[in-house]
Parts: C-alpha cells; sequence; structure tokens
C-alpha cells in the first residue's frame, strides 16, 4: 500500500514576517522531516497542490465567506481576528490545500489509497461562514479542507465518518455538518479552551441528533483516556455505523508538552487511534481514507504524527501497552445517554 502526500512548499509563504506567531512553516517542516527519517517514506509518493478551484470551496463556504478572504488576503499581511492572520498569499494557498483534498477524497476512492493532506494553515475551524458556532476566532484556520473532504464522498452517496483527535474542537467541521445526519463526526479534545464548544450535550441539529459525538477531555489527561476514548466510543459507533469512507483531522497538539493546551497524549495514543483506523480499513469496509493534518505546536508534530501513520500503514504492530481510564463521571454520564439513545450502545 502507497500513502500518497500532499505536500507543498506554497505554504511558507503563508507566514507571520515577525516569526513569533505558532502556526508558522517551521510545524511542516518538522513534521514533513520526521516522516522522511521512518522506514515508511519508502512507500510514500509525494504530490503537490494543483491550481486551486474557487467552485470547490463554495461545497462548504458560503461565497460572501470566499469573496471576503480574496479580499483581506489581496490586503496583505494583518490580522483577520486576535489569533488568525493572512498574507497576499494566503486565500491561493488555503484554496489549493483545499482542492488538494477535494481530488484527494476522489482518488482514494478510485484507487483505495489513503492520502495524507500537509496544509497550512489547518482547517478544521472554519465554519460555513467562518467564524464557527460562536468561536471568537477563526482559531489560525482559513478554508475547511476536511469538510471539503467529507462533502465530496457524501456527494458520491457514502457513508462517512469524520474523526478530529486535535486538540482543539472542530467546530468549523461540524457546523458546517451539524443539521447533516448522513456525516457521523466523533471529536475528542480538551474542553473549556479555544473554540469553547464541543460540549458532550452538543448531539448534532435538528435531524442530525447523535451524528455529532463530543468528548471534552479535562486537563492533563493522556493516554489512558485516549486508550479509554478508542475502546468504548471510536471503536462501537464505528462497528455500529460501518463508515464507507473515513476523514481524519489529524491534529498533534494534545501531546504533551505543546505549548497551546495541556493535554498529555503520547505517541502511544497516536498509535493507538491509527490501530483502530487500520482495522477497518484492512477489513476492506473502507472505500476512502483521506487524513488531514490539522494543528501541532511542538513534539507532536514530530512523534505524534510518525508513530500514527506507521502504525496505519502497519509499518509497526501496535501492542496494548496502557491501561484505559475513564474521563470524569460528568463526561461518560452524557456519552452513555448519547450511546444508549441514538447508537443502541452501553457505555
Ligand atoms: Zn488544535
Amino acid at each position: 500500500m502507497i500513502l500518497r502526500i500532499v505536500y507543498d512548499d506554497v505554504h511558507r509563504l503563508h507566514a507571520d514576517p515577525s516569526g513569533r506567531h505558532p502556526e508558522n512553516p517551521w510545524r511542516l517542516e518538522v513534521a514533513l522531516e520526521s516522516l522522511r527519517e521512518s522506514s515508511l517514506w519508502s512507500k510514500v509518493e509525494v504530490t503537490g497542490t494543483p491550481e486551486a478551484s474557487i467552485s470547490l470551496l463554495e461545497l462548504v463556504h458560503s461565497s460572501d465567506y470566499v469573496r471576503f478572504i480574496a479580499e483581506e488576503s489581496r490586503k496583505g499581511f494583518h490580522y483577520l481576528d486576535a489569533d488568525t492572520y493572512v498574507t497576499e498569499h494566503t486565500f491561493t494557498i488555503s484554496a489549493r490545500f483545499a482542492t488538494a483534498a477535494y481530488m484527494a477524497a476522489i482518488k482514494s476512492l478510485e484507487s483505495g489509497e489513503p492520502w495524507l493532506i500537509m496544509p497550512r494553515p489547518g482547517g478544521h475551524h472554519a465554519g460555513r461562514s467562518g467564524w464557527a458556532m460562536g468561536a471568537p476566532t477563526l482559531g489560525f484556520c482559513i478554508f475547511n479542507y476536511a469538510a471539503i473532504a467529507a462533502k465530496a464522498l457524501e456527494d458520491r452517496g457514502l457513508r462517512v465518518l469524520v474523526i478530529d483527535f486535535d486538540a482543539h474542537h472542530g467546530n468549523g467541521t461540524q457546523d458546517v455538518f451539524w443539521e447533516d445526519p448522513k456525516v457521523v463526526h466523533i471529536d475528542v479534545h480538551q474542553e473549556a479552551i479555544y473554540p469553547g464548544t464541543g460540549d458532550v450535550d452538543d448531539i448534532g441539529g435538528r435531524g442530525a441528533e447523535g451524528t455529532k459525538i463530543n468528548i471534552p477531555l479535562p486537563a492533563f489527561s493522556g493516554d489512558p483516556q485516549y486508550f479509554w476514548f478508542v475502546e468504548k466510543v471510536l471503536e462501537p459507533v464505528m462497528e455500529v455505523f460501518k463508515p464507507e469512507a473515513v476523514v481524519v483531522s489529524a491534529g498533534f497538539d494534545a501531546y504533551q508538552g505543546d505549548p497551546l493546551t495541556m493535554l498529555r497524549a503520547t505517541k502511544e495514543a497516536y498509535g493507538r487511534i491509527a490501530w483502530a483506523i487500520r482495522s477497518q480499513w484492512i477489513g476492506g469496509r473502507i472505500k476512502a481514507l483521506v487524513i488531514n493534518v490539522e494543528g501541532g505546536y511542538g513534539d507532536g508534530l514530530r512523534y505524534g504524527l510518525r508513530e500514527y501513520v506507521e502504525v496505519l500503514l502497519g509499518f509497526k504492530e501496535f501492542r496494548r501497552a496502557i491501561e484505559p481510564r475513564e474521563p470524569p463521571r460528568r463526561i461518560t454520564e452524557g456519552l452513555r445517554r448519547i450511546l444508549g439513545r441514538y447508537w443502541g450502545l452501553e457505555l
């Protein structure tokens, strides 16, 4: 099996000239270098981004928002809000990665090969009209690559599962599919940090109740809670839902020591998640797999991503090394209600 990676040096033109913003070109350089050092590199094909297709952006974003980003980008480097900057190249860069995500979804479906998109900036906080679900900022994001890939696969009639394990809630993706029962979205994140959404009781809008599953973990949660999440939520829901396509928002900012969060995952947690997805993949059930790199501002980009990909591709046998531990009761009780009522699962 070959892993198709989308990497493009064009991302370097999206940068804060002061060099102080945590979302900077160093992130992808570290991530790519780490993958290159792995034996998995022999099974990788790297391609750049295609020409941007503006109409594809409008699959998940309003035309007003797309126009707004184009206009703001033309003004050159400045901040759109307290967190999020654009440069004169940002519109084109983010649109190229969005187009790549769409094409990756289609090609993955055709060939059965997994695709890994390495975009900058990330995408999962960008909602239909940008700022999503009342979030104060765009959280560094411009266009939502995971949502575009999921929409492409949904439009081809597949049962789509979005798995978002970035440490921040994927409010943009959830906003896009909030009232769409055909896209199931499981999101594990740190509670009570940016963007402030993703409570366990947020289960989807009218007609889509139970298709959005949020697992907010308290600060200092780590591998034991992630193992619990995979065993008690992710794997059972996959068994019931039987996804035909999986789109992953793969952020590595839950890794211990990340400067933006207070979670303590290690590579074990990422390996465990990858193992769960691989099990579905090799079982032949998943016809398309698109992984989008989201956040990660420290060592997670180096060690978390590599472990994730190595386990996913079978370069590493995954051994269960960690005893699962459940999060606090408020969270497990909420999940018990949702999994019981909408999924027929016991927690
Ligand atoms: Zn994040």
